[in-house]
C-alpha cells in the first residue's frame, strides 16, 4: 500500500463534492472516489431546480457540473472506482476495497454514496428497461416526443417528471396508488393546470406489457378491483429511492431500509467513518441538505483527525 490518506470520500454527488471542496480548504490529503456513473449524483439527472437558494431555475446537470468544476478547480481529482467494502485495520486505519481489486487506505472515510431508484417490481419492468421503461425523464423523455407516457408515483419526483414530460409528450398519465399525491402543493397545482396530463388515482400498475418495447400497462383500479389495459409508449417509474449501501451492510448501523444511522455531525457507529447526504438517516433528502452534510462531515473529520494519535 503506497500511502495512508487523511480521508477517502466515496461518491461524487452534492454531498461528496461539497465534502471535497471543504477537504481541500482544510488541507487534508484525500481521495474522491466515484463509481461507473458520471459525477453529480441524482442531481445531475434532475431537470429545473427551483429550490436551491441563489440559483433559481438552474438545471440539475448545470448545478452538478458547476460543483464538479469548483471541486476540481480547487485541486480535487476524481478517481473512478466502484467500492466493494471497507476493512477496519489496526490503529484506526480504514481500507477501502474496490471491485477492480484495488484498495486505498485512509484514517477517515466519508460515505456519500447516495441512493438509487426503487423499482416497481412488476412483470415486464426488468425485461423492458431501456425499451420504454425508464427511471429518469430528463435522460430518456426525448425518445418519446409526441407520444404517450405513463408516470408512476405520487411524490415530488413523479410530479416533476410528469410536468417535464408534458412539455415533450402528446399525453401523460400519472398513476398513483393513493387518492392524494404527496408532492409539494406548488407542483400539484402546476400538474393539474396541464391539459395533456391525466391523474389516475387509487390505481396501481400490475404489469408492463410489450414485445421488445413498451406497448401498454395493466392498471388495477383499487376502488372496484377491475384491471384495464392502458396503451402507452413509455413508463417512467418515480416511486422513491433506496440507499446504495449493500456494499457496507454488516459493517455500519443502518435502519430497516438500509440508510446509515448518522446525525447532523454525520458520525456513524464506527469512529472515523462518516455518512453524508441522502445515504444517511434524515428527515429531508434534498440537494441543499446534502451539501450541508458534506460541510458538516468534514468538520467532524477534522475533529476526528485532531484526536488521531
Ligand atoms: P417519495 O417522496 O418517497 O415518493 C415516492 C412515491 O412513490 C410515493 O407517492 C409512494 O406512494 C410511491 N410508491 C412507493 N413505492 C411504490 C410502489 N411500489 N408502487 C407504486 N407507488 C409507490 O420519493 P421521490 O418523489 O423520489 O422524492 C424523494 C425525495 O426527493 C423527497 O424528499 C422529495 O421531496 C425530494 N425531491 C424533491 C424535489 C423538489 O423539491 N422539487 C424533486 C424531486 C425529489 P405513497 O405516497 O403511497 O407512499
Amino acid at each position: 500500500m503506497d500511502r495512508i490518506y487523511d480521508l477517502i470520500i466515496i461518491g461524487c454527488g452534492p454531498a461528496g463534492l461539497t465534502a471535497a471542496i471543504y477537504a481541500v480548504r482544510a488541507g487534508l490529503s484525500f481521495l474522491l472516489l466515484e463509481g461507473a456513473y458520471a459525477p453529480g449524483g441524482q442531481a445531475a439527472n434532475t431537470g429545473v431546480i427551483e429550490n436551491y437558494p441563489g440559483l433559481p431555475g438552474i438545471q440539475g446537470s448545470e448545478l452538478s457540473e458547476a460543483m464538479v468544476r469548483q471541486a476540481e478547480g480547487l485541486g480535487a481529482s476524481i478517481t473512478e472506482a466502484e467500492v466493494a467494502g471497507i476493512e477496519l485495520l489496526p490503529e484506526g486505519v480504514k481500507r477501502v476495497c474496490c471491485r477492480d481489486a484495488k484498495a486505498y487506505e485512509a484514517k477517515a472515510v466519508v460515505i456519500a454514496s447516495g441512493t438509487s431508484h426503487r423499482r416497481l417490481g412488476v412483470p415486464g419492468e426488468e425485461e423492458l428497461e431501456g425499451c420504454g421503461v425508464s427511471y429518469c425523464a430528463v435522460c430518456d423523455g426525448a425518445f418519446f416526443r409526441g407520444r404517450t407516457a405513463v408516470v408512476v408515483g405520487g411524490g415530488n419526483t413523479a410530479a416533476d417528471e410528469a410536468v417535464f414530460l408534458a412539455g415533450i409528450c402528446k399525453e401523460v398519465k400519472l398513476i398513483h396508488r393513493r387518492d392524494t399525491l404527496r408532492a409539494d402543493r406548488i407542483l400539484q397545482e402546476r400538474l393539474r393546470a396541464l391539459e395533456n396530463v391525466a391523474l389516475i388515482l387509487n390505481a396501481t400498475v400490475e404489469e408492463i406489457c410489450g414485445d421488445g418495447a413498451v406497448e401498454a400497462v395493466l392498471v388495477r383500479n383499487k376502488t372496484d378491483g377491475t384491471v384495464s389495459r392502458m396503451k402507452t409508449d413509455a413508463v417512467f417509474a418515480a416511486v422513491g429511492t433506496e440507499p446504495q449501501t449493500e456494499w457496507c451492510r454488516g459493517l455500519l448501523d443502518m435502519d430497516s431500509v438500509g440508510y446509515i444511522r448518522a446525525g447532523e455531525d454525520c458520525a456513524t457507529n464506527i469512529p472515523g467513518i462518516f455518512a453524508a447526504g441522502d445515504v444517511r438517516t434524515k428527515k429531508l433528502r434534498q440537494i441543499v441538505t446534502a451539501v450541508s452534510d458534506g460541510a458538516c462531515a468534514i468538520k467532524s473529520v477534522q475533529e476526528y483527525l485532531n484526536a488521531w494519535s
